[in-house]
């Protein structure tokens, strides 16, 4: 809650019962505070304990301070809201003090917000999904392939923009088969954004290959095309020039395609597009996902739209896509009996996944606007923190806000981003820190790394700095403005403490 309702919460021992019950009238919250002058807290006073003390001393002048004493229930900055609940369950009371490490009340948590938790990014169905799926049992295409996977190929290709579409079960196993299709093979090197999710580049250990990570520029938060050129230049010497780059377009925007694309066409590498965050984003008019030889979806519960678990591989060369529908089913041969000349895959989407995925793709453009819609509304909320800087979105550029994400400026900002996830997550609104970067994860301890300029690490910057709000196309606007009322008072908070430190 905000320092002013808080403090309108809080009463010096020496306040009179029946002033106690006036400020209980005005705060409205059926609990008061009573604090020391050193702001410590000496216990809570709910209504009816109010009640109780004023029927047991008739005396209305009687002092807060000469009640019988109580232990009160109270929590610190790292209780989660799963331990506050438990300790309101067990105690039977509706609210809990956060006490900071002097004993200070900083904060209160009301039973009523804990019983629904915010997300950071929620399945939201339409209204055609069901249809799909129930003729996929009526027709009993429940086993995997049948018509929905074809159209669901046909319309997503159609959607973007790009020739030919093949569905799998998992963005991951398209980044997989995205790899195998350019010619990755064991002992090859492959480059790949540093800031993003491991699923990213997994595929390329399973390739055997050797990741190399390229930093991310501060403009678009993706892949940095200085970076990208150094570590060519190094390949070059090293002669070790990567199979492809995979290009990772995160949290719903592009990458600068027209910068990164020409280098990697300089050195003859193919470009893989990881547009698995950006389904629905545009680059100077065209769809994210149509600038790869080999561009992968996803379509996990948490993207913007889903299957519940999914993937697509798209290109315009039908022979790739044509060769991953083919790696993806066991890599059967064209015969009757079951013949095998090359390792394949169980990585094909099922005919019933395929018909919510059609469903979803109609409401696609409409969660663009509800997901960009609920970044606004962050934006004219935080108009007046300048300490807040929002992920920047270029000219030229049409994010879809899949994730809404600011970094906050200032010393200490990596201490700061923790405590207000911390709070945050106390008042269960789910938020989360912007991707480790994957060059200082123990996975890739070994990795080349290429950052933005030597000594300037922006994906490590934006790592310790950036925060990833809620930002479902399914969120009610009281639903966030809960976020943004939190998030206010949190951030208030850090700034009164930095002031009076
Ligand atoms: C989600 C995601 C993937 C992997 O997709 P899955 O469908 O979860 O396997 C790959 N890359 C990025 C950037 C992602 O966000």
């Amino acid at each position: 809650m905000s320092s002013a309702d808080l403090g309108l919460l809080c009463v010096p021992p020496e306040l009179t019962l029946r002033d106690a019950l006036l400020r209980m009238d005005q705060a409205g919250r059926g609990i008061l505070l009573v604090v020391d002058s050193d702001g410590t807290l000496t216990r809570t006073l709910t209504d009816g304990d109010l009640r109780r003390a004023i029927i047991n001393h008739a005396g209305d002048d009687f002092p807060l301070g000469q009640l019988p004493s109580v232990r009160s229930v109270t929590v610190n900055e790292d209780a989660d809201a799963a331990r506050v609940l438990h300790l309101m369950d067990h105690h039977q009371i509706d609210h809990v003090p956060v006490l900071d490490p002097r004993g200070r009340p900083i904060d209160m948590i009301f039973r009523r917000e804990l019983s629904q938790r915010i997300w950071l990014s929620s399945p939201h169905l339409g209204d055609e999904e069901t249809a799909f799926v129930e003729d996929a049992f009526k027709t009993n295409w429940i086993a995997p392939l049948g018509p929905h996977v074809n159209a669901f190929e046909a319309e997503l290709a159609a959607h973007v923009g790009v020739g030919h579409a093949a569905a799998v079960s998992s963005g991951t196993a398209a980044i997989h088969l995205g790899l195998l299709l350019l010619g990755v093979k064991p002992g090859d090197t492959v480059f790949c954004s540093s800031l993003t999710f491991v699923g990213s580049c997994n595929p390329i250990l399973y390739c055997g290959a050797r990741p190399v990570f390229i930093d991310s520029e501060p403009a678009t938060w993706n892949m940095s095309p200085d970076a990208l050129e150094r570590a060519f230049e190094w390949a070059k010497r090293e002669n070790c020039l990567p199979a492809c780059v995979i290009l990772v377009n995160l949290y719903g925007q592009s990458a600068d395609m027209d910068a990164l694309i020409p280098i990697c066409e300089k050195y003859g590498v193919p470009v893989l597009e990881d547009a698995a965050e950006s389904l629905g984003a545009h680059y100077k008019g065209r769809s994210s996902g149509a600038f790869g030889r080999v561009a992968v979806y996803s379509f996990n519960g948490n993207k913007i739209i889903t299957t519940s678990g999914g993937g697509m591989l798209v290109a315009d060369d039908s022979d790739l896509v044509v060769r991953a529908r083919k790696l993806s089913t066991q890599a059967r041969e064209p015969a009757p009996h079951y013949e095998h000349v090359e390792v394949g895959f169980n990585y094909r989407m099922s005919n019933v996944l395929a018909g919510i995925g059609r469903g979803q793709l109609r409401v696609l453009d409409q969660r663009v606007e509800q997901r960009r819609r609920v970044f606004e509304r962050y934006v004219e909320a935080f108009a007046d923190f300048p300490q807040i800087n929002w992920m920047p979105e270029p000219e030229g550029y049409r994010s879809t806000r899949w994730l809404t994400c600011f970094t906050l400026a200032g010393e200490n900002a990596s201490t700061k981003c923790r405590q207000v996830m911390n709070s945050l997550e106390r008042h269960l609104i789910e938020a989360r820190p912007v991707w480790k970067p994957m060059h200082l994860q123990k996975l890739f301890d070994n990795a080349p790394y290429f950052p933005h300029q030597p000594n300037n690490d922006i994906s490590q910057k934006l790592f310790h700095s950036g925060i990833c709000l809620p930002s479902g196309s399914n969120m009610s606007e009281p639903e966030q403005d809960r976020v943004i009322d939190h998030l206010r008072n949190v951030i208030n908070t850090l700034e009164d403490h930095r002031a009076s430190a």
